[in-house]
């Protein structure tokens, strides 16, 4: 059978922003003959990820990651149907996911490769695998349990950066939910800022692009910030820890702001933000969901009666066809999304 698939074309360098020339997209045949434990998979929604900027270089800097490589297929987070099995976990009809899907239409995987699950947990949105109920919503959600120690009835502020994003947007609405008084997002539009606050009841936004964050974030968390969800590092996240209370937490979800820079993982600090961080004993441990997979299953239903009972809403940015996925990522990159951006490959 002929299937469309995307291949790396080329890498942007460790200084660059990634441009969608840097992805292309072939037909090949594809000989749906399965060995014992194989599955034709036909793909439905592909998922495009910050942490992929990584696998664009020959190095990636990070011992859990491989690099993609040039003329061969890319790979990521994926969702998609059963076509024919010969692996016995497996019927045509299942719906899968993968954490290495390759960006292809139809796809033969090995059975191991693949998880089954259960369509009634997003009742029937099968996108949000890929996002609430999969790797982003569990990362807002363990993030926040590991490392956030919110407590209930301590009035706490929380702040979070990227807060129109798949993790941030998911995040905050945990906040509240789990005892927050105040939730602040910094995001990077006005047409962001108000679904943040409007569709999922952020107390209030900050557009970092025009506003001052300094000042800003004195009025809107008038005793300080107890809790930061930082997905973006850099000057907007020395703004936040400036006005971080003792004994505070920061949640250190990523660092988006200098993921096209040749710098190591996490980057290094300021002088001052270093200090701030002392002299206000604020922790600030690394967090990786990859070593919370333990707790997913249980988290993954909390998130799924969220969504089910509307206490926790979903955004995404869904764009049709795998000639776009290359764009989507170059997109979502830069901003061009709101909530999980997902790619729709097939009904
Ligand atoms: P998002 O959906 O948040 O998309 C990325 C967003 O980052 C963009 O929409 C853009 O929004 C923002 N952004 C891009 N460049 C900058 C910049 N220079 N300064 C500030 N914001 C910027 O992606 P995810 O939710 O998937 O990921 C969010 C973060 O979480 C990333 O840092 C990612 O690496 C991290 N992550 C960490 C995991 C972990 O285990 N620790 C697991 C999964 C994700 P805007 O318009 O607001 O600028």
């Amino acid at each position: 059978m002929q299937v469309q698939r995307v291949v790396l074309n080329s890498r942007p360098g460790k200084n660059g922003a990634p441009v969608p020339e840097n992805f292309r997209l072939e037909e090949i045949n594809l000989a749906p003959d399965l060995k014992d434990g194989e599955v034709l998979v036909r793909t439905l929604y592909l998922s495009v990820d910050p942490y992929m900027r990584c696998r664009m270089n020959e190095d990636t800097g990070a011992d859990y990651l491989t690099p993609w490589q040039i003329s061969k297929f890319v790979d990521g987070g994926g969702v998609g149907l059963i076509d024919s099995s010969r692996c016995n976990n497996f019927v045509a009809g299942d719906v899968v996911i993968s954490f290495n899907w390759p960006w292809q239409t139809h796809a033969v995987m090995t059975g191991s490769d693949l998880q089954k699950v259960d369509p009634q947990l997003v009742d029937g949105h099968l996108s949000y695998f890929l996002g609430a109920v999969g790797i982003t919503g569990l990362t807002a959600l363990l993030g926040i349990r590991e490392k956030g120690h919110i407590t209930k009835r301590a009035n706490h502020t929380m702040v979070v950066s990227g807060a129109a994003g798949a993790c941030g947007s998911i995040a905050g609405q945990i906040g509240r939910l789990d005892g927050c008084v105040r939730v602040v997002g910094i995001c990077g539009s006005d047409e962001k800022c108000k679904a943040i606050v409007e569709d999922l009841g952020f107390s209030t936004a900050i557009n970092y692009h025009l506003e001052d964050v300094p000042m800003r974030l004195k009025e809107s968390c008038p005793d300080g910030i107890d809790v930061y969800f930082d997905n973006v590092g850099g000057a907007i996240s020395d703004a936040v820890i400036a006005q971080m209370n003792n004994g505070s937490h920061i949640i250190l979800c990523g660092q988006i702001s200098q993921y096209n820079k040749d710098v190591p993982y996490p980057p290094p600090l300021s002088e001052e933000t270093q200090k701030n961080l002392q002299s206000k004993n604020i922790t600030r441990e690394r967090f990786t969901v990859l070593n919370y997979m333990s707790k997913a299953d249980a988290a993954l239903c909390e998130l799924s009666q969220w969504i089910k009972s509307g206490r926790i809403k979903v955004l995404e940015t869904v764009v049709n066809g795998i000639e776009n996925i290359g764009d989507a990522f170059c997109s979502m990159m830069k901003g061009g999304n709101i909530g999980k951006q997902i790619i729709k490959i097939s009904h």
